[in-house]
């Protein structure tokens, strides 16, 4: 390097190379800008393979701040792998056009994440697969479905709104026996309350933005896989689309990630207190939590999982309108609407469930919480005044 003193300031400043002094020490990850990432030389630059995590390449596929969440990430998972895309259904997408591609068949849930269906109708649409949608307590009965082009089986326990909890280790069991791969998205459990290698599945994708972010202003997702050939397909898709994501984004879910099962926990316990009282109230038909018995796959639940989250369903008596519904939760105070869950304010949204889904039988309007981690009590007596007036 030339002398400081002979360079402009501009050279001078570009060039002051920071590097964190030897002896410094702190807890955080550091937070690693990076587009251009430097090679020692030119045989290094050669070298480089973007596809190895053991090497740093160009700041679309990672710095050492994303390297440490996808680490981390894989390990709550319990995978091997890990692939960050910059929302929760970019790395849906980062599935499905991994493992599809013109003339596939893939399986959705009819209960499985709005967009994500969505994402099934554009598929079919545009790209000429096609894409089926499958009642979610199917079970084992899911290999009658199963069609010699059928690439890619997608799960979700609980579904989303609706919350029943499918039978993932059979879903798993019917797929490979016919060599097809499932993905699950295994956002409600946070990866904490199911396990989803251990129970067979090949693909988990979580959406960050919930639990493990769990402050409501940040957006990501992941996915974790065991096997290193499925790794190396989402590589090369995650490539081809650019899904980069941004370090401080990164550094918030890695600082979210410290409290992680502390909060879970806790939004576990206050779920199902506030369920309890629910299902003592009158106005309320079903409590669609998965540890009640009013939950298509509770027995799977308590099968399969070792907690629940924050997030439930409740169906209203349907001598009550969509009107009366709609003022229960316009009056709720502590509740407020909005989408996305997993931060620290409850949250109710009340859906239109029959526009949702290609069969749903039941009576009553379905109203939805995310619970937070206000005091419980107080939850109670929000809900209960806002009941009290209907
Ligand atoms: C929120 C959510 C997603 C999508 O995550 P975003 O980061 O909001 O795109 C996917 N699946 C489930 C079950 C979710 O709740």
């Amino acid at each position: 390097m030339m002398n400081k003193k002979t360079q402009g300031t501009n050279t001078a400043i570009v060039h002051s190379g920071f590097k964190a002094p030897e002896g410094f020490s702190a807890f955080p990850t550091a937070i690693h800008h990076a587009s251009t990432v430097l090679f020692k030389d030119v045989a290094a630059m050669r070298a480089r393979s973007w596809l190895n995590k053991s090497t740093y390449t160009y700041g679309l596929h990672g710095t050492p701040t994303s390297f440490q969440l996808e680490a981390e990430i894989a390990q709550i998972e319990g995978g091997s792998y890990c692939v960050l895309a910059p929302s929760g259904l970019a790395a849906i997408t980062l599935v499905s056009l991994s493992f599809l591609g013109t003339g596939d068949d893939v399986l959705i849930p009819d209960n499985a994440y709005g967009p994500n269906k969505e994402l099934g109708a554009w598929l079919k649409q545009s790209f000429g697969i096609s894409v089926r949608f499958y009642d979610p307590m199917i079970g084992a009965g899911i290999a009658d479905l199963i069609l010699p082009n059928t690439k890619l089986i997608w799960a979700e326990a609980p579904g989303s709104v609706s919350m029943e909890v499918a039978d993932i280790p059979a879903i798993c069991h019917a797929a490979h026996g016919k060599g097809v791969l499932v993905a699950l998205d295994n956002t409600w459990s946070a990866g904490l309350a199911f396990k989803p290698f251990e129970h067979g599945v090949d693909i988990s994708m979580q959406a960050l933005t919930k639990y493990q972010s769990g402050g409501s202003d940040v957006l990501m997702g992941a996915v974790i896989t065991r096997d290193q050939e499925l790794n190396n397909r989402l590589l090369m898709t995650h490539m081809r689309l650019g899904l980069g994501v941004g370090m401080d984004d990164v550094y918030l879910v890695l600082r979210g990630l410290q409290s992680l099962k502390l909060r879970f926990e806790a939004h576990d316990l206050a779920a199902r207190k506030l369920a309890a009282w629910l299902k003592t109230r009158p106005e309320i038909a079903k409590v669609l939590h998965p540890a009640w018995e009013d939950c298509p796959g509770h027995a799977i639940w308590q099968r399969d999982f070792t907690g629940a989250g924050g997030l439930f369903s409740v169906l209203f008596h349907e001598k009550f309108s969509e009107e009366q519904t709609d003022q229960f939760v316009n009056q709720l105070k502590l509740f407020k609407i909005g989408f996305s869950w997993g931060g620290s304010h409850s949250l109710c949204v009340p859906y239109r469930i029959e526009t949702m889904r290609e069969n749903w039988s039941e009576k009553g309007t379905l109203v939805r919480f995310n619970v937070g981690l206000e005091d419980v009590d107080d939850l109670i007596a929000d809900i209960a005044q806002s009941l009290d007036q209907l």
